[in-house]
């Protein structure tokens, strides 16, 4: 009935999903989405994925939260997540907006008044607005008075991120995913964009039918690698030493860029002599491809016209992941691959808006724009904006702030729209820090297995519910417009952040959300000359614009780089084993990630009924050897053990991974997989190694 109905309003939009940033209409009559079509924006030109295509009508879920909800008094913070809505009104009582705020704000103010602001912190979310991650930070740094704020780039790109600020000066990619149509090579390592950043993956085919060659590093066979030149299955955890003998080619058979090395960085001699020791012949028994392909995919990179890298979480999720991508913008600097259309360094953003939330300052030791918190200039320069005092110390990160529960530092947290109940690495420690919280405020759309903890859940709105800007991988601002009412009490999250520093004694009174957006323009040099109205013209902005009229610059870095002197460095890279490698006891290794159909925790794709249609069950992909080797039958239920806990889901035959190598998606609430990850840290971006774990695997177990 509904698929035959007449759409009585359409309203242009973007996808809630992935950093690709595809531009769509929603269709929509009697306050429901019908369909979804792709629109003709810069990132997609009409393209969806099925996510997008797919993926809306999780708004409309009977699950959805629709009334504040207040812990009932005495109910332990134990036991199972339940789906089950039945059973929220065992653990949560209804409240009234008034009760609920009062009780979220006013218990969050006086753990601040008693122990401080290191005593709270807050977890914005990279699925909000620009202006919702602008204002979070910002009640956090002025309302908490901490910088213990950060978000899901924690889990992602954070080590990515760290190297790029360290040797380019910025976190942002230098050229667009589209630009792929201008390389003569394309490198993609450690990514699956086929189902991560699908039509980001069709940029890429289309480069390849046009006669780009396509080189695959990964040591999980992608749908992508079909389509490779060259597919290079390295050995998990071997990215170091395999592109430091790609560079020790470049450098023994002077493919290097002498004048681009002269004059636009510095460091070169030092990175020289560190992969001085990398032959090609001796690292081929470490990362497992031969000594020969590694000299040709290295000269290939070096000589092109144009050679571009886009790379994912089989970098970053590393203890040494800000490693893995020195290596990768040493590669580009060295052969001066870099700084022009069809070149460059393009680390795959996650999240819809993950690269706006950290330009907006919701992670602990950047104010918006990657001010540093404790230089003096920036903060004095935030205090006059903002009418406060700051804290000049750095914050905790998202893994520190649950050891910081444990501690007993942490004593309150505010959490809007992030799940760690499920997506941080050893979630049974996460969960057990969450429960352990004196005063825990989740404001969602669903009962996540994060709010299940919660003492007070505020009711949100979904992306559809709300207008705002979110920035793509491509450093792109896009408008977001509201198509449809929030159900029941359920309120735009705008509202509820101001409410609740209204509760923490913040006079906040932003009426529409383009007040806010001027606020972070005014306080923002990149997007200073980004106008609401421009943006309701074009509905994209490319950034840095600085002024009025500029057209914004999708490629930079042509001239210069944004570090001191303007010169990128070279930082060198060794070999850092993985923390926790397979033994006796846990002889395998355990790879997590996402599948197309299902969106990071799965807490929006699992209600999405043809996403849920198509993967209903938590599986492992394990390849056929294995399964043959342990005699389990493909479709048979298997129990995961690692040193943190075990799950029990189906095995499914899969030889795009590794012999030894299970992976799992980390979507599923009845087989978190997370409740084994190991919550190690690279040291820099302090970013866990979700790619690699010690598991043992066995037949049986009840799902
Ligand atoms: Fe949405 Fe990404 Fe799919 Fe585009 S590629 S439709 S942004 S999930």
């Amino acid at each position: 009935e509904v698929a035959l109905s007449v759409p009585d309003k359409q309203v242009d939009s973007v996808c809630p999903y992935c950093g690709v940033g595809c531009q769509l209409t929603y269709n929509v009559k009697d306050n429901r989405i019908l369909y979804v079509e792709g629109r003709n924006g810069p990132a997609n030109l009409g393209r969806l994925c099925v996510k997008g295509r797919y993926g809306f009508d999780y708004a409309h879920h009977p699950h959805r939260l629709t009334k504040p909800l207040i812990r009932r008094e005495g109910v332990p913070k134990t036991g199972d997540f339940t789906m089950d809505p039945d059973r929220v009104l065992d653990v949560f009582r209804e409240a009234s907006w008034e009760e609920a705020l009062a009780l979220a704000g006013g218990k969050l103010a006086g753990i601040r008044d008693l122990h401080g602001g290191v005593a709270l912190a807050g977890f914005g979310s990279a699925k909000g607005s620009n202006e919702e991650a602008y204002l979070f930070q910002k009640l956090v740094r002025t309302g908490f008075g901490t910088n213990n704020v950060d978000h899901c780039t924690r889990l992602c790109h954070a080590s990515s991120v760290s190297a790029l600020l360290e040797g380019i000066g910025s976190g942002a990619v230098s050229n667009p995913v589209m630009d792929v149509t201008r390389a003569e090579v394309i490198v993609v390592i450690g990514a699956n964009p086929t189902v991560n950043h699908p039509v980001a993956a069709t940029w890429i085919k289309n480069a390849v039918r046009s006669g780009a060659k396509l080189v695959v590093l990964d040591p999980r066979r992608s749908e992508l690698a079909r389509h490779a030149h060259r597919y290079l299955q390295f050995k998990p955890d071997t990215d170091v030493a395999l592109l430091n003998a790609m560079m020790h080619v470049i450098v023994t058979e002077k493919l290097v860029d002498d004048g681009f090395i002269a004059s636009r960085t510095i460091g070169y001699d030092e990175l020289e002599r560190n992969v001085a020791e990398y032959s090609p012949e001796a690292m081929a028994p470490i990362c497992g491809i031969d000594a020969e392909t590694i000299r040709y995919v290295a000269r290939l990179y070096a000589t092109s016209r144009g050679s571009m890298i886009l790379w994912g979480m089989g970098v970053s999720q590393h203890v040494h992941g800000t490693d893995n991508a020195r290596c990768l913008i040493a590669l580009s600097l060295m052969t001066g691959q870099i700084g022009r259309p069809g070149t460059g360094l393009h680390p795959l953003r996650g999240q819809n808006n993950v690269q706006g939330a950290s330009d907006a300052g919701l992670i602990p030791m950047m104010l918006p724009d990657y001010q540093r918190v404790d230089n003096p200039a920036a903060r004095a320069r935030f205090e006059a904006a903002w009418g406060a005092t700051l804290d000049p110390k750095p914050g905790l990160t998202v893994v520190e702030i649950m050891d910081a529960i444990d501690a007993g530092q942490i004593r309150g947290m505010y959490i809007m729209g992030e799940n760690p109940a499920m997506s941080d690495p050893d979630a049974n420690h996460a969960r057990a820090a969450l429960a352990a919280l004196e005063h825990l405020v989740v404001q969602d759309i669903f009962l996540t297995e994060t709010a299940y903890l919660a003492d007070v859940i505020l009711p949100a709105s979904a992306f559809p519910e709300k207008t705002g800007t979110f920035t793509n991988t491509d450093r792109l601002v896009q408008l977001g417009r509201q198509a449809i009412d929030p159900p029941g009490e359920a309120r735009q999250d705008l509202w509820i952040i101001q409410q609740m520093a209204n509760r923490l004694g913040l006079p906040w009174s932003y009426g529409h959300v383009s007040e806010v957006f001027d606020e972070m323009r005014r306080t923002m040099a990149s997007i200073g000359g980004i106008t609401w109205e421009r943006l309701e013209r074009n509905g994209a902005v490319v950034y840095p614009c600085m002024n009025e009229g500029d057209i914004g610059q999708p490629v930079v870095f042509t001239e210069t780089f944004p570090r001191e002197g303007g010169k990128a460095r070279f930082v060198p890279a060794d070999i850092i084993p993985a923390d926790e490698r397979p033994d006796g006891d846990y002889p395998m290794v355990l790879i997590t990630g996402r599948q197309l159909e299902h969106w990071h925790t799965g807490s929006m794709t699992r209600r999405a009924t043809v996403l849920d249609a198509i993967e209903p069950d938590p599986v492992a992909l394990v390849h056929p050897l294995d399964l043959e080797r342990m005699g389990i039958t493909p479709g048979q239920a298997i129990t995961i053990a690692s040193r943190r806990g075990e799950v029990v889901l189906y095995a499914r035959a899969d030889d795009s991974s590794p012999v030894g190598a299970i992976f799992v998606p980390f979507c599923y609430y009845e087989a978190a997989i997370n409740r084994l990850t190991n919550a190690a840290l690279d040291p820099f971006g302090k970013i866990p190694e979700f790619k690699y774990c010690a598991i043992r695997v066995t037949p049986g177990g009840e799902v």
